[in-house]
């Protein structure tokens, strides 16, 4: 009987000690995300709000901000792929224009 109730001090020693080595290894972890921010957060740059996209102009290839690109509205005719071009400046939506129509 003495026996048996070692047995069970033993076991529950054992999974005493599986138990806390496991919270161990969560703790390590959670401080180690805690100091390294960087692991946590892929997505949303905290630049996000200062940079924006950058577009390349269809006709030169000088990338600007999306915001001062010139967007040509897209005539989009059947069978030619509805493309979204930016430009830097008027004269070269128009230069372009000019020569994918002709
Ligand atoms: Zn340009």
């Amino acid at each position: 009987m003495r026996a048996l109730i070692y047995f069970l001090i033993i076991l529950a020693v054992f999974f005493l000690v599986l138990f806390v080595y496991s919270r161990l290894q969560q703790l390590k972890h959670n401080i180690r995300d805690t100091l390294d921010p960087k692991n946590e957060t892929p997505e949303t740059p905290p630049t996000s709000s200062k940079e924006e996209k950058m577009v390349t102009c269809h006709y030169c290839g000088v990338h600007l901000p999306k915001s001062e690109a010139l967007k040509s509205e897209a005539l989009s005719e059947p069978g030619t792929e509805p493309a979204e071009r930016f430009y830097c400046c008027t004269a070269h939506r128009d230069a372009d224009k000019n020569t994918t129509d002709a």
